[in-house]
């Protein structure tokens, strides 16, 4: 699995970290999103697609 968060959709609200702590981060300094972990193994699919139906602007693909 491939996560790719779509920095010109994301608007840093941070529901992804909630979700998905340890795949997503949200830095002190920026209202974008970013990756921590880009090829996270499976047994985190489950929290990485709450994140991205959690996402209010649909800014977060899995592909694979
Ligand atoms: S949930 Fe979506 S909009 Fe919110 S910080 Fe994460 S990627 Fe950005």
């Amino acid at each position: 699995m491939k996560v790719i968060i779509d920095t010109a959709r994301c608007n840093g609200h941070g529901e992804c970290v909630i979700e998905a702590p340890d795949v997503f981060d949200l830095p002190d300094d920026s209202d974008v999103a970013v990756v921590r972990e880009e090829s996270p193994d499976d047994t985190r699919r489950a929290e990485v697609e709450r994140a991205a139906a959690m996402c209010p602007v649909t800014a977060i693909l899995i592909e694979g």
